[in-house]
C-alpha cells in the first residue's frame, strides 16, 4: 500500500496530527500521566512492616537502608511511567486469571476472600500478602505457597530452556511465604490433613499468553530462614533506634540492588552527607518540602505502635 506523501508518513509516525480525526492515542497517554500524577499526590498505603518481597533470604544483596527508607513512608518524588503502570496492571490481571483457575479447580486453600491471604510474623515485623496457597495432593502432602510473576512470552520460553534463571529475589520472597505458612500452619490448615510447607513455587506466567508458564520450585531450607530472620531482627532494631545503616562499601550504584532502587538519589545524598540517623536523612527534609505535613517522628511512632499492639 505505501504512504503517498511525506505528510502521510509523518502522520503515521505520530510526528504531526491528522487535523481530520481526533487524537485518541495522545489523549490516552495524557490520561495515563494524569493518573500517575494523581496516585503520586495521594500516596500509597501506609507501610509499617517489612513486606513479602523484602524477605532477606538466599544468596542476594538485601539492603537494610532501603528497608529503613521504606518504613519512613517517604512521598514519591516522580510519577510512574505509563509503561510501568500499564505492564504492572496487565501483570495483576494475568495473576488474577491464574489464581481464578486454581480456585475453580479446587486447588486453592488460601480462603475465599477476594483479597490475598495476609500472614505475619510480628516478632520480625514481617507481613506477606500471598498470591495463593495450594493443596497439591496426591503429588505432595504439604501446604504449597505460590507467588505469581508475569513476564514477556520470550522470557518464559528462555526460562524453559535454561537461558534465564529465576530471579533470586523472587525465590527469597517464596522462602518468606514458606516461613509464614509454617508459622501459621496449625491455626489455618491444622485440620486439613496437610503437613507444614516444605516448599513453594514462583510461577512465571506469560503476559502475552497466560497458558504459557514456568513453575520454579523453591525448597524449604531451615538455615536460610534462620539467617533471614536474623537480618530482619537487625533491621527492626535499627529502625527502632532511628539508625540509618551504612551502605556496604563494595556495592556499585550501577548494579543490583542499587541499579533500580527507588531511593537511589536520596541514598546517594545521604552517603555524601555522611548521614547516620533517619531523622537527619536528606530524604526526610525533601519529604517535608513535598508534603509540609510530613512528620518523621509521628511516622516512626506509628510503626512502633503497630507492633507494640
Ligand atoms: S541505592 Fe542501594 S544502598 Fe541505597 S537504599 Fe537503594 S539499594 Fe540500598
Amino acid at each position: 500500500v505505501g504512504l503517498r506523501t511525506r505528510r502521510e508518513l509523518f502522520i503515521r509516525l505520530g510526528i504531526i496530527d491528522d487535523p481530520d480525526i481526533p487524537t485518541l492515542h495522545k489523549r490516552t497517554i495524557r490520561s495515563w500521566s494524569a493518573l500517575a500524577q494523581k496516585r503520586m499526590k495521594e500516596g500509597g498505603r501506609f507501610r509499617s512492616a517489612f513486606w513479602g518481597g523484602m524477605f532477606p533470604a538466599g544468596d542476594v544483596k538485601h539492603c537494610g537502608r532501603a528497608a529503613m527508607y521504606g518504613l519512613l513512608n517517604l512521598p514519591e518524588t516522580e510519577p510512574d511511567h505509563p509503561k510501568l503502570m500499564a505492564t504492572s496492571q496487565a501483570g495483576k490481571d494475568v495473576e488474577n486469571q491464574i489464581i481464578g483457575i486454581w480456585r475453580e479447580a479446587g486447588l486453592s486453600i488460601a480462603g475465599e476472600n477476594e483479597d490475598q491471604l495476609r500472614l505475619q510474623d510480628p516478632r520480625y515485623w514481617y507481613s506477606a500478602a500471598l498470591d495463593d496457597v495450594l493443596d497439591l495432593r496426591p503429588e505432595v502432602n504439604f501446604v504449597v505457597p505460590v507467588d505469581v510473576k508475569s513476564k514477556k512470552d520470550d522470557v518464559i520460553n528462555e526460562m524453559k530452556v535454561g537461558l534465564i534463571e529465576a530471579d533470586p529475589r523472587h525465590r527469597a520472597q517464596v522462602i518468606g511465604y514458606i516461613h509464614v505458612c509454617r508459622l501459621k500452619h496449625n491455626e489455618i490448615w491444622g485440620d486439613t490433613g496437610l503437613e507444614p510447607s516444605r516448599g513453594g513455587f514462583v510461577y512465571y506466567v506469560s503476559r502475552d499468553n497466560p497458558a504459557n508458564a514456568f513453575a520454579f520450585w523453591v525448597p524449604y531450607v531451615e538455615d536460610e530462614v534462620a539467617d533471614a530472620l536474623k537480618l530482619l531482627s537487625d533491621w527492626k532494631e535499627k529502625f527502632t533506634s532511628g539508625e540509618l545503616p551504612e551502605r556496604p562499601k563494595d556495592w556499585r550504584w550501577t548494579e543490583q540492588p542499587c541499579k533500580w532502587c527507588d531511593f537511589k538519589k536520596r541514598c546517594k545524598a545521604d552517603v555524601k552527607e555522611g548521614v547516620t540517623s533517619l531523622a537527619d536523612s536528606v530524604a526526610v527534609a525533601q519529604a517535608k518540602e513535598i508534603r509540609p505535613e510530613y512528620d518523621v517522628q509521628k511516622i516512626h511512632a506509628r510503626v512502633l505502635q503497630r507492633w507494640a499492639a
